[in-house]
């Protein structure tokens, strides 16, 4: 295993003169200096298949632990207590989780299940007085999302969105280039996400458990990044919705939208959202002065880009260490990521998510 000096020297110098704002400690997620300051101990809830993805990724992690699961399927609970030494007082159903009040081995909860279940399950968390982390979409419309924020407030705890983009090296850079105006006065972005869908009868083709179809899962990367990418918030969005599948995307679950969206200085989006193609997961950002690419540019990684500058080449750290072990700094040492990632951040999404599908009704330019 190499130094910290080794890993820092294997990093460009740009990454390493980030702003303040973002401590690049987080960079050093998976290097192999010691760390003795707080751990955050995590519960997570949902066994699924992203579940796991962060359980394994938090192995990596030095500043945060899994120390607890809240699941309905017993076995889950034994197979996940083994492989990670979870004792048995840190298990909890979804009968019985706001028992969790009481049990100081748990600092916060991660809800990693279906869409239409996070708020309800946030609420209850954040009542029994532990923080919430909440995977994306952090509900299904925005008047969900501002009432688990307003909850969160109340009881005096933290809720983050799941938005691991936000601590990815190569997003970040070209962030932080953005902020230092490098492609100048920004005129376009062009998002791409999406990919084919299989079992129809699984929760994501479900209205009532995903609240949608593509947009509430993929779309929202190619939303979140456009205000990522931009550094505005839209005041206008148009959209079209095609469906080549209605049996398979049944009412109010969406195959494919186009959608475009309109900043106050002028530049524009154009997006694609759709369950229905492979091999689409693409940024684009123009500037007068420069432009970036991205390709894949959400996914798991490594994320691959280049500016006018030359290729991206800040490390592939998994993105989930780095997102975990972030959120912990910033639970414990108010250490903001280059953009938030609170609760607000995920309704500024939802009400785009609304106004699209309004939108997609009605035919016509929705103003936010
Ligand atoms: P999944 O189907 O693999 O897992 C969902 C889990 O929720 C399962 O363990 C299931 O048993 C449990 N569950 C509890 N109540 C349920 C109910 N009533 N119906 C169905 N399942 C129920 O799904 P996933 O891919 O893990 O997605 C879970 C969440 O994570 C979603 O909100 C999704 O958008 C999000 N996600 C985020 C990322 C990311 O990169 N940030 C990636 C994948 C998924």
């Amino acid at each position: 295993m190499g130094s910290r000096r080794d890993f820092l020297e294997k990093l460009t110098v740009s990454t390493i003169s980030l702003p303040l704002l973002y401590n690049p400690t987080n960079l050093f997620a998976a290097s192999d200096e010691a760390y003795d300051g707080p751990i955050l101990k995590v519960a997570i809830m949902g066994l699924g298949s992203y579940a796991r993805r962060v359980a394994k990724a938090m192995e990596s992690c030095k500043r945060a632990k899994l120390t607890g699961v809240i699941s309905g399927t017993p076995s889950k609970i034994v197979e996940w207590r083994t492989k990670y030494g979870i004792p048995e007082k840190n298990c909890y159903n979804y009968d019985n989780f706001d028992r969790i009040k009481e049990n100081p081995d748990i600092d916060v909860v991660y809800v990693i299940t279906p869409n239409g279940l996070h708020k309800d399950q946030t609420i209850r968390v954040a009542k029994a007085g532990k923080h919430v982390i909440c995977e994306k979409p952090m509900g299904i419309n925005a008047q969900e999302g501002q009432e688990m924020v307003d909850t969160c407030k109340a009881a005096n705890v933290k809720l983050l969105i799941g938005y691991r983009m936000h601590y990815e090296p190569k997003t970040v850079e070209v962030i932080r280039m953005r902020k230092a105006g490098e492609f100048g006065k920004l005129k376009f972005f062009q998002g791409q996400s999406g990919f084919t869908i299989g079992d129809p009868t699984q929760w994501r083709l479900n209205k009532k458990l995903a609240g949608g179809g593509a947009m509430m899962d993929i779309g929202i990367y190619s939303i979140n990044g456009a205000r990522y990418m931009l550094g505005e918030e839209p005041i206008w969005v148009t959209a079209q919705e095609t469906k080549t599948d209605p049996v398979k995307f049944k009412e109010g679950v969406d195959e494919t939208i186009q959608f475009q969206m309109g900043f106050p200085s002028g530049a524009v989006a154009s997006c694609l959202s759709t369950y229905a193609m492979s091999h689409l997961d693409r940024f684009f950002l123009n500037g007068e002065d420069g432009f970036a690419e991205m390709q894949p540019s959400t996914g798991y990684g490594p994320i691959k880009g280049r500016t006018h500058k030359g290729e991206l080449k800040q490390p592939h750290i998994t993105h989930q260490t780095l997102q975990m072990d972030g959120m912990a700094q910033l639970i414990f040492e108010g250490v903001e990521p280059i953009v938030p990632l609170d609760g607000e951040e995920g309704v500024k999404d939802m009400k785009i998510i609304d106004a699209i599908y309004l939108a997609v009704k009605t035919g016509k330019r929705v103003d936010l």
